[in-house]
């Protein structure tokens, strides 16, 4: 009986040696692990405020203790809509970029979606955008979050 989780483990040899412990009583390193956890403790938000009477944006607390900030317009910019994202990606192949005045952009009204996003209605009317806690994460402003989950690397210092 007691070698069953032998068998299964024999034919990654590199998993093997990086285990400690002994017989069944192992324990493996993480990238042993096929399925991914349920809840990312990084994307599950613990606090949620919306600003929007006083426009200044969103603040969520996440499980792992980070916080995040992000304005309205920020938000409007990273919209996860099937159009914005279009639009994003027409922008980014097009050379001429012309100065253009924009409006700041503010939410009109906030809302939330099941337990796993938000909604925006934004002040241009656009309101298409849900905003789920996983791309909330991903999309945090700051450079760790920028590096983690997006690879950035900081180009203003190249
Ligand atoms: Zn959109
Ligand atoms: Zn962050």
């Amino acid at each position: 009986m007691y070698n069953v989780c032998h068998l299964q483990r024999l034919d990654d040899l590199s998993m093997r040696s990086q285990a400690t412990g002994t017989g069944c009583h192992r324990t493996w390193p993480q990238p042993e692990r096929l399925m991914p956890l349920p809840m990312d403790a990084r994307k599950t938000p613990t606090e949620l405020k919306v600003y929007v009477t006083s426009g200044e944006g969103v603040e969520i607390t996440w499980s792992d203790g980070h916080r995040s900030r992000y304005d309205f317009p920020y938000l409007r910019d990273h919209c996860p809509c099937a159009t914005c994202n279009d639009e994003r990606q027409r922008k980014a192949t097009e050379t001429v970029v012309l100065p253009m005045y924009k409006e700041r952009v503010k939410a009109r009204t906030a809302k939330a979606v099941g337990n796993y996003a938000i909604q925006i209605e934004f002040s241009d009317a656009h309101k298409t955008g849900i905003y789920s806690f996983d791309c909330l994460r991903e999309i945090c402003p700051c450079q760790d979050c920028a590096r983690e989950f997006r690879g950035d690397v900081k180009q203003t210092t190249a």
